[in-house]
């Protein structure tokens, strides 16, 4: 144990910050314990999968030009499909992030004159340009599709009066947010959001419930598949890609559904037929095979770091006791001088560009600036330790990912250690 503490000394975390982490650390024991098992299962649930496609060494081959039968591609959909427990998945390096899928889900079953709902208030900040919310070239809006919202009540529940109100014979589509993104709401548990689904379909059964899982894979061991959602979509830069995937997107659910995604996706009439895989399998594959595993170290780093800002006075979002429904983690530092320490530490401590100081700048799209920390593999991956922070009221940083917990540790341990230099904390 002794060489553990001399190498954290030489990497520039001091002993005190060390018996704080450790002490905070052995706290979690049982915490952890009940994270892994969560993780156990979802091993054995994507080994399952994975064993009933039949995955080969043949799934990994590059397919290049139209990619007619590219069977590493067509495989990897039948194991999402087996994992998440659906008729049919669309998982493509074509899709390029977790707004496209959104968008491409929405898009492909959607059409003029639908209504879409969301009953769970404000969706994710980069779909109220798809939505049309804020108007935008080649929004919903533009193709006469028309958008409700209603509100979360104030304890962060489901307003079921006014979301049955909403639901009327435009409605084709609910879009339901899994995690809380940015908000403050909480995130919701895949048993709430099944609750939801029933509600919604018990007034209108043929509409179609659609989920943003987005950060929300596998951090429990259903999905929201278990529990009516007719699609869920998410990113491949996030939880399932496992950190390798360098690229993509997936949508998964009925098979009527996903299809009119593969149709929007690359043509009317060619569907999942084409969309060559070029190369990137082997990397899907064991990416997927690996996400259960590192979404358990993500999970990890963020209750720790909930228990020591906790402790430490500061306001955590979730809490440093409350069950988790997804990985992202918030500290309200109530300073810019917090924020700024936070990422800085975060940064220091990443295996890529660990040597440059972040600094907050008026990013575009954003009302203050924003500093972002992150040292990835691949670019913008946030399943890779990362953080970032408006510079505004309250003065909180959002951080999520590690693909080791280890890594998740020491990125933390870090950002105390930048904190207490720049004489926001003292221990
Ligand atoms: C990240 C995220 C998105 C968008 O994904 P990008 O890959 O950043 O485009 C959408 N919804 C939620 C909840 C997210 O966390």
């Amino acid at each position: 144990m002794q060489a553990i503490e001399k190498m954290y000394k030489i990497l520039g975390i001091s002993d005190t910050v060390y018996t704080f982490g450790a002490k905070i650390e052995e706290e979690l024991k049982e915490r952890f314990e009940k994270i892994d098992a969560v993780a156990e299962y979802n091993q054995l649930k994507v080994i399952r999968a994975m064993q009933e496609a039949k995955v080969s060494e043949a799934c990994f081959n590059y397919a290049s030009g139209y990619g007619y039968s590219d069977q590493g591609r067509d495989t990897l959909e039948e194991v999402y499909a087996k994992t998440f427990h659906t008729e049919s998945a669309l998982v493509r390096p074509q899709i390029t992030c977790g707004t496209h899928a959104l968008a491409l889900a929405l898009g492909a079953n959607l059409r003029p004159g639908d209504e879409l709902l969301s009953p769970v208030g404000k969706p994710y900040d980069t779909l109220e340009e798809v939505i049309g919310i804020r108007p935008s070239k080649g929004s919903l809006a533009e193709y006469g599709i028309t958008y409700k919202q209603v509100e979360l009540l104030a304890d962060g529940t489901f307003d079921y009066e006014n979301i049955k109100k909403a639901i009327g014979e435009k409605t084709k589509l609910v879009t339901i947010q899994r995690s809380k993104g940015y908000q403050t709401r909480p995130t919701f548990s895949v048993t709430q959001i099944g609750e939801l689904i029933t509600f919604v379909k018990s007034i209108k059964p043929d509409v179609i419930c659609m989920v943003d899982n987005c950060y929300g894979e596998f951090v429990e061991t259903i999905e929201p598949s278990d529990v009516g959602a007719d699609m869920i979509v998410g990113s491949l830069i996030k939880n399932p890609g496992g950190g390798l995937a360098p690229i993509g997107g997936y949508v998964a659910g009925k098979e009527e559904y996903v299809n009119n995604c593969a149709y929007r996706l690359t043509s009317p009439g060619l569907g999942k037929e084409v969309g060559a895989s070029l190369g990137v399998m082997k990397d899907f594959y064991q990416g997927f095979f690996l996400a259960p595993t590192v979404v358990k170290g993500a999970l990890k780093g963020a209750v720790f770091a909930a228990n020591i800002y906790e402790k430490l006075g500061f306001k955590v979002v979730p809490n440093g006791s409350e069950s988790r429904h997804d990985i992202i983690q918030a500290v309200e530092f109530g300073k810019p001088e917090g924020v700024i320490a936070f990422c800085q530490g975060i940064q220091a401590a990443a295996p890529v560009d660990s040597y440059v100081t972040p600094e907050p700048w008026p990013m575009p799209g954003y009302d203050s600036d924003v500093i972002m920390a992150a040292g990835a593999f691949v670019q913008g991956s946030s399943i890779e330790l990362s953080a970032d922070g408006p510079i505004k009221e309250p003065y909180a940083v959002y951080f999520q990912g590690g693909l080791t917990y280890e890594h998740a540790k020491f990125g933390i341990l870090m950002s105390l250690q930048k904190l207490i230099e720049a004489g926001v904390v003292t221990l």
